[in-house]
């Protein structure tokens, strides 16, 4: 069934938990969902049609990265990113203040935007709400992102009252700047550290602007697990019910099923693709390193119940060997591998909730998730 516009359908719910929808003209997400991370309009180690084969059905991008290579302006000319790299379903964006945040030299923040060096080779760029969307609009993004402000925590009150101040200023002109995209999406960003209040306030202003999704950003930042929790129970009553909620930059198994059952539908994070491409997977029974010697002549598959090709077709032994030797089908195949992990992961958790059965799943897989 094809869409003309975007929109997100409420399923089913377990407690707070919920299973849903979101519909656009690229394509159905199921949620709750998983967004590999393609940075640079590529899935690290992974054809797209691999990704896909995971059971993913969106990916996200980076406009930082892609801003700086090979520019947006670029792609636009080439035909837009899907066209460009090779992937038709849904994309998501991000609006690059993260980044510019956490890799690019020398920052001065203005009420303008923010004035930064490349980290690739120091020329001076200017991001304001306004150029964010511009870039997210080039690129064709089905979904896109504010451009917020990410303060490092821990910060205190006034600094984090100043900094969530902008960033809702921001959100108002980015909003104004994205414009009316038909079948795409604008996503406001929920800030406001670890202060119930602040992220209160934050998730009424975006409410007042109107956002087609509601992300809630700043976290996974260093301020632990049970905090990250408490945040999303102060934030996530303040949130439409009838649009879908997004964790930025999460996470470990254990914490997607903790924001899960707190009400969130949409999760990215580099861990899968950057941990398989440093020697370690993810399974059923917690994380395992396959550097470890004890897998040197283990001729058992990694996971037996997984269908990915690392499971399938090689042992334990092989992908301890191809991880030492620096292989390069080492990181695809342990990319693969966790990629499909967290794909099964979100697809029982959907599953689950549909049947109205989380606490059980939870009991049965709760423990083995917990980080080792
Ligand atoms: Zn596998």
């Amino acid at each position: 069934m094809s869409v003309s516009e975007f929109g997100f359908e409420l399923l089913a719910r377990d407690g707070a938990a919920r299973a849903g929808a979101i519909r656009t003209p690229r394509g159905e997400i199921r949620t709750p969902a998983f967004m590999p991370v393609g940075t640079a309009a590529t899935v690290k180690a992974m054809l797209p049609q691999s990704v896909r084969e995971t059971g993913a059905d969106i990916v996200l991008g980076n406009t930082y990265h892609l801003m700086l290579r090979p520019g947006a302006e670029r792609i636009a000319r080439l035909g837009g990113l899907h066209k460009f790299m090779g992937w038709a379903r849904p994309i998501l964006t991000d609006s690059g203040g993260f980044q510019v945040m956490s890799l690019a030299g020398l920052r001065k923040i203005s009420e303008e935007g923010v004035r930064f060096q490349s980290h690739i080779d120091g020329h001076e760029e200017f991001l304001s709400p306004e150029r964010a969307m511009e870039i997210q609009r080039l690129l064709g993004s089905d979904i896109q992102m504010v451009l917020d402000e990410c303060p490092a925590l821990p910060a205190d009150r006034p600094a984090l009252e100043a900094s969530l101040a902008l960033s809702m200023r921001w959100a108002r002109r980015s909003k104004a700047a994205f414009g009316a995209q038909p079948g795409r999406a604008c996503f406001g960003i929920v800030q406001g550290g670890t202060l119930p209040d602040l992220r209160r306030r934050s998730a009424e202003a975006l409410r007042e602007i109107g956002f087609d999704g509601y992300a809630v950003g700043g976290l996974a930042v260093g301020e632990g697990q049970q905090a990250m929790f408490e945040t999303l129970e102060a934030t996530i009553p303040h949130l439409p019910a009838d649009q879908p909620r997004y964790l930025m930059g999460v996470g470990k198994p254990d914490d997607i099923v903790g924001a899960i059952l707190r009400g969130i539908d949409m999760f990215d994070c580099v861990l899968p693709t950057r941990s398989g491409r440093n020697g370690q997977a993810f399974t059923w029974d917690g994380p395992l390193n396959l550097k470890n010697a004890r897998h040197a002549e283990d001729p058992a598959p990694l996971d037996p119940a997984c269908r990915c090709p690392a499971c399938r077709q090689f042992s334990r032994a092989y992908l301890h060997h191809v991880v030492k030797a620096n292989e390069i089908i080492a990181a695809m195949l342990l990319t693969w591998h966790n990629l499909a992990f967290y794909q099964d992961l979100m697809a029982g958790l959907r599953a689950a909730i549909s049947e109205r059965r989380l606490n059980q799943w939870i009991a049965t897989h709760g423990r083995q998730l917990a980080p080792a």
